[in-house]
């Protein structure tokens, strides 16, 4: 591809989210949703399409749709139905797969993704919330394929946006945003490497100033953030590209290739039409009263939004360190668990964000198993704020607590590393180097304000390093000031 002048133009970006719901059975059936197992272990007449089975609708299934909705601001319908969506493929045994069309559970909606433009977030609007069962997988070996059918009837949740993004940095913030709203509410894992959380980008250029859309393409299948950021300023590129060398843009779905880091067609678009969508017979109409709703939206957790909020008005923190220390639920958790009896909240987000994050990334494990309990770093962090240990000497303790699991106050006295305050031992010993240092303390009280350092020098070696800096600092003031 030549040069691109991506100045002509702009991109406009929808996307359509995909994500297993945390329910422990399935959609219909009171299969097991976990993820693995023998092929076909997790499986009944029911997922399998045995004739006449029919289906049960999953309760908790409802009531994830319902949070989902409320965080994401959405009108919740009263009254939906599910629809059949059929298309043939060996992974999908009944011939269709049960979604929703006409009627979404969700409606409108938007949600705030943090963003660099002035501090201002973006705001992504949304079409719709539906849910809709997943098929299940075929495996293909040498010169034939297996079919298992473990994730044919796990509910999914679709998302769908309007096409209100605008660059690939923004589409992945805008799925970062999602996930971590769907992980706050227990709706999914966000395991995207283990497709748990895929995304579908709809990307089209038009001239800069154009009202009208131009004609999409489809990324299908996407499943980190590297790759929705990637495959659409690819595709961006792409069409460029086209539209400048006289060609047109054809509507087509495309699959990213990660390894080559290009986009490459799969098929024609297929259309609504082409599924022959119905409403599904064996299923009564979901009707979600009121009431429902509204308890449920009384129960619903602080959201990543609310929470940055929150420790940037209450704890201080720039955006930025808000946005890291929520990302994950378990993280600002272990944050506020050491904040107790602390008052310096500062110091305890830029431990979090660099110490305990450190070594999570260099172990990785989990938080909880690669890092001391929070209390335990609170317990530090109090002990450098009272002046009962030196920074340095919190970071040594850190380290040795990460190994031996111990508490802060059994390894700062085990690794001899106290801080000495007593007034008394560092007057002694200040008073021993004036003494014997007679010279430069003429010189000093003569005007040489640069032998201070000197003797605040000499004082910390005479207590081992371990004295208070502020205690010497004062006493040498008060001592040299004759
Ligand atoms: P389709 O009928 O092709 O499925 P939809 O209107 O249902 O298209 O939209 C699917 C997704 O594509 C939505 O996220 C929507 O915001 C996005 N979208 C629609 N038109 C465009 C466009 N011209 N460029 C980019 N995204 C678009
Ligand atoms: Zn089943
Ligand atoms: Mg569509």
């Amino acid at each position: 591809m030549a040069t691109i002048n991506r100045e002509k133009y702009e991109a406009v970006i929808g996307l359509e989210i995909h994500t297993h719901l945390l329910t422990k059975s399935k959609m219909f059936c009171g299969c097991s949703t976990e993820f693995g197992g023998e092929p076909n272990d997790h499986t009944c007449p029911i997922c399998t399409a045995m004739p006449g089975a029919l289906p049960v609708l999953n309760q908790h299934v409802i009531e994830i749709a319902v949070r989902a909705g409320i965080a994401a601001h959405c009108e919740v319908a009263p009254y939906s139905i599910f629809d059949r969506k059929s298309y043939f493929y060996p992974d999908l045994p009944k011939g269709y797969q049960i979604s929703q069309y006409e009627t979404p559970v969700c409606k409108g909606g938007y949600i705030d993704v943090p963003s660099d433009k002035n501090g201002e977030p973006l705001r992504v609007r949304l079409v719709r919330i539906h849910l809709e069962e997943d098929a299940g997988k075929n495996i293909h070996e040498g010169n034939h394929s297996l079919v298992d059918l473990n994730r044919s009837g796990v509910p999914l949740l679709e998302i769908v946006s309007e096409p209100d993004i605008r660059s690939g940095a923004e589409a992945a913030a805008y799925v970062q945003e999602m996930r971590a709203i769907l992980r706050y509410i227990d709706a999914s894992d966000g395991r995207m490497e283990e497709g748990s959380l895929r995304c579908d980008c709809n990307v089209s250029v038009r001239p800069r100033g154009q009202k009208e859309f131009g004609v999409k393409t489809e990324i299908k299948n996407l499943n980190s953030f590297r790759f929705v950021e990637k495959a659409i300023e690819y595709e961006i590129d792409r069409q460029i590209d086209i539209i400048e060398s006289g060609g047109k843009v054809t509507q087509e779905t495309h699959l990213w290739d990660p390894v080559r880091e290009v986009t490459r067609p799969m098929r024609s678009k297929e259309y609504a039409n082409d599924y022959r969508y119905f409403p599904e017979p064996d299923l009564p109409p979901l009707i979600v009263p009121p009431d429902l709703v509204e308890a449920i939206r009384g129960e619903m957790p602080e959201l990543p939004a609310d929470r940055r909020a929150r420790y940037v008005k209450d704890f201080g923190l720039t955006p930025y360190e808000a946005g890291v220390l929520t990302a994950e639920r378990e993280i600002s958790a272990y944050f506020e668990a050491t904040l107790p009896g602390l008052k310096n909240r500062k110091t305890a987000a830029n431990w979090v964000m660099t110490e305990v994050l450190r070594i999570v990334h260099e172990s990785g494990k989990s938080l909880a198993e690669a890092a001391p309990a929070a209390i335990e770093v609170g317990a530090l962090l109090r002990m450098v704020e009272e002046s009962k240990i030196s920074l340095n000497a919190a970071k040594t303790s850190f380290a040795a607590m990460v190994k031996s699991g111990k508490s802060a106050e059994a390894t700062v006295a085990e690794l001899g590393l106290a801080q000495v305050s007593d007034e008394g031992a560092i007057a002694s010993a200040i008073d021993k180097i004036l003494a014997t240092e007679t010279e430069k303390v003429n010189e000093y009280r003569a005007g040489r304000d640069k032998l201070f350092g000197f003797f605040v020098g000499q004082a910390m070696k005479a207590m081992g390093g371990k004295a208070n800096p502020k205690v010497i600092n004062d006493l040498l003031r008060k001592k040299l000031a004759g």
